[in-house]
């Protein structure tokens, strides 16, 4: 029978980009090379905002741009390599052919990926999904384990907590 990878799934209320912070930090301690990440969620909901402080909170000290013109910003940092893509003004996710991720993504790389649903079929399978999303007070995240090693860290993170 295959494990049930979603008993480690959580919300948490995120109200301020602090808030954010410490929950960015929280993975940034516990995470493992390699692991892909769906960032999802409307404009505006915090996708770049999370990567940011992951990056920041994994050491890396200089500017973390939003790669939403570039398409992918990719940093050396704590022994890994992390890739921040967001394939939000990608007509066809035939484009993402161009960046080569096959060869970019190795056992040492942590990707992100911003707009997941316009590389269908180009991108490899997910490890946990992200999801940014507001109610009337305040913005959440939750986290859906999509493998066995995304259920770890979700573990790992709600055992922190
Ligand atoms: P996305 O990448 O999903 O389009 P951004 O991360 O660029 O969104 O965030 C959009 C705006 O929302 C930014 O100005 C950011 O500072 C703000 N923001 C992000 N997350 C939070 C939060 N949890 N609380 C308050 N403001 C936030
Ligand atoms: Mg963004």
């Amino acid at each position: 029978m295959k494990p049930d990878v979603s008993r480690a799934n959580w919300t948490r209320p995120v109200p301020d980009e602090d808030s954010v912070a410490i929950l960015a930090a929280r993975f940034a301690r516990l995470i493992k090379a390699p692991m892909v990440i769906f960032l999802e969620g409307d404009l505006g909901a915090g996708k770049t905002t999370f990567a940011r402080a992951f990056i920041h909170a994994l050491g890396f000290k200089a500017y973390v741009k939003s790669p939403s013109y570039g398409l992918l910003e990719s940093y050396a940092v704590s022994g890994m390599t992390i890739l921040h893509l967001d394939l939000y003004r990608i007509e066809d996710p035939e484009e993402l052919d161009y960046l080569a991720l096959r060869d970019l993504y190795d056992e040492n790389c942590i990707l992100m990926v911003e707009w997941p649903q316009k590389g269908v079929n180009h991108l490899p399978a997910p490890d946990l999904e992200l999801e940014f999303f507001e109610d009337a007070e305040t913005r959440f995240i939750s986290c859906f384990a999509k493998s066995i090693t995304g259920f770890e860290l979700n573990r790992k993170i709600l055992r922190d907590s």
